[in-house]
């Protein structure tokens, strides 16, 4: 790396960026290519010579910009948001600049310090119980992953071994993992990737009355049936803010059933656990203090981190480093013999790692808690605006409760202006068309990315605010546009 060329290079580079910034309202939210657009456009070999940056970042603007859903749109409200800052994007610069790998202690102190100190940082501001903290002397601490998939194997992976040692390591096939029909499919992933048969797999339904929320009643009696089966309850994974509509399960009563069951307890607060820096939103995370252990995403989510950054805390981080820690010769140093220190290679999947936790130190100094509460309720300030919105329309509902920054709604299938009432369970199929079409033209336009859920049988769509550039302008010209599309259909239909 010549340091004079890296200058060059990387300020045309940050001048690119910042100009695509400038212009991104000009692209089409969700990407209009074709599959297989790509190799059209570039030649099927490498170049034998060296190219100039500038020949290819003209490239990039040409060919690659016309493939990418802008995920930094303020116009996107697709899944959940990757929202990014200048900060997070700045500390991404400085983990990449020094590039260094931090698995233990001495292949970079100031690494796994930084780490260890942003963890117990993150746990204070979420008012995590000190359990959780390295501070908190009680053998907790925390460590940052890549993605909350990684978090839950590694989790999965420190259950699975605790319970085989107790009853016996060839006894896989008698252990069962609980999750509801909203928790995310990454905890079905990962548990077939530490074993578990897929048979062994409970998903608990969950129903309007308890806001799709888990309930303790349900657990206990899947579980009681399982015991009187001769199988042992693993592990159950409760969400704070679920994937498809924000949903919150009872951590308190959840926890007590997985302490009665001696499952595993997991809180999954991917999306929502940066609501809990802001103390209104803090009464979803009672209960906490029962888990085993905890992830959250600062990246891909709402933490105005660049990808990738997910923090996962753990009662007793000894039971992950007594399934995933190796020894080898290569790697031993006198400070991981004396065990002074942690070496995060023992809390993860794989063996390098990146300096992650340089990015969220960066967002945390850059905007302090101040900053980052008010960055959290501007945003559910927005959704609160655009629920309004929905509401006053009487064509529209809001199908499930908001409680952060994701608005479930949809057009009601055969809207009579006399009718008030929500009792629509009959019309399941036009409301799934009529929700489908609208949704597509929404899309098709360019103007807006939303994406959508199945609830309850019903097609929903939804309306996720939090990247950095929506404001209020952005979310009144969407709507007008839904409603400008829903008008054109509902038109239509009735012709
Ligand atoms: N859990 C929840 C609640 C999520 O919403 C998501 C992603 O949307 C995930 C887990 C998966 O996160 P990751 O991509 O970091 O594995």
């Amino acid at each position: 790396l010549d340091p004079d060329v890296f200058s060059k290079e990387s300020h045309a580079v940050v001048d690119f960026i910042a100009d695509y910034y400038r212009e991104i309202e000009q692209y089409p939210v969700r990407s209009q290519a074709e599959p297989g657009y790509l190799s059209k456009l570039l030649p099927d070999t490498p170049p034998i010579f060296s190219e100039p940056i500038d020949t290819i970042l003209e490239d990039v603007k040409k060919d690659i910009i016309p493939g990418l859903t802008h995920w930094q749109s303020p116009n996107f409200y697709a899944y959940f948001q990757a929202n990014a800052s200048t900060a997070g994007f700045l500390g991404e610069m400085l983990c990449s600049g020094f590039n260094v790998v931090g698995f233990s202690w001495i292949s970079s102190p100031a690494a796994t310090e930084l780490e260890s100190i942003v963890m117990d940082w993150m746990a204070k501001m979420m008012k995590l119980p000190s359990m959780f903290l390295f501070s908190g002397a009680q053998g907790g601490g925390g460590v940052l992953h890549g993605s909350t998939c990684e978090a839950v194997v590694c989790t999965l992976a420190a259950a699975r071994d605790k319970a085989l040692s107790k009853i016996g390591h060839d006894s896989i096939t008698k252990l069962v993992v609980y999750a509801s029909d909203q928790t995310h499919f990454t905890v079905h992933k990962s548990s077939k990737i530490i074993g578990i048969p897929p048979c062994n797999f409970r998903v608990i339904p969950t129903t309007a009355s308890s806001g799709y929320g888990l309930t303790a009643d349900a657990v206990r009696s899947v579980m009681k049936e399982d015991i009187s089966q001769g199988f042992t309850p693993l592990y159950l994974c409760a969400t704070v803010g679920t994937t498809a509509i924000g949903a919150v399960d009872p951590l308190l009563e959840l926890g007590q059933v997985a302490k009665e069951f001696g499952a595993w307890f997991h809180v999954d607060a991917a999306y929502a656990g940066s609501s809990a820096v802001c103390p209104e939103f803090r009464r979803y995370f009672d209960g906490v203090e029962l888990a085993d252990s905890i992830s959250m995403n600062p990246h891909i989510k709402w933490f105005l981190t660049n990808m990738d950054c997910c923090c996962l805390w753990l009662r007793s981080p000894t039971e992950l480093v007594n399934s995933l820690s190796t020894n080898p010769e290569i790697l031993r140093n006198n400070a991981s013999d004396a065990r002074e220190v942690v070496d995060y290679k023992d809390w993860q999947i794989a063996l390098s790692r990146r300096f992650r936790a340089m990015k969220l130190w960066l967002v945390i100094r850059r905007y302090g808690m101040v900053g980052l509460m008010e960055h959290i309720r501007s945003d559910v300030g927005l959704a609160k605006h655009f629920e309004k919105l929905v509401k006053m329309d009487k064509r529209f509902e809001v199908v499930v409760p908001r409680r952060f920054s994701l608005v479930c709604f949809r057009l009601k299938p055969r809207f009579d202006d006399d009718d008030d009432d929500d009792d629509d369970d009959d019309d399941d199929d036009d409301g799934l068309k009529i929700n489908i079409r609208l949704l597509d033209a929404v899309n098709s336009s360019g103007r807006a990315f939303m994406t959508h859920a199945i609830v309850g049988g019903r097609f929903v769509i939804r309306f996720a605010i939090g990247t950095t550039l929506t404001e209020m302008q952005h979310v009144d010209a969407t709507w007008k546009l839904i409603q400008g599309i829903a008008k054109g259909l509902l038109l239509a239909d009735h012709s």
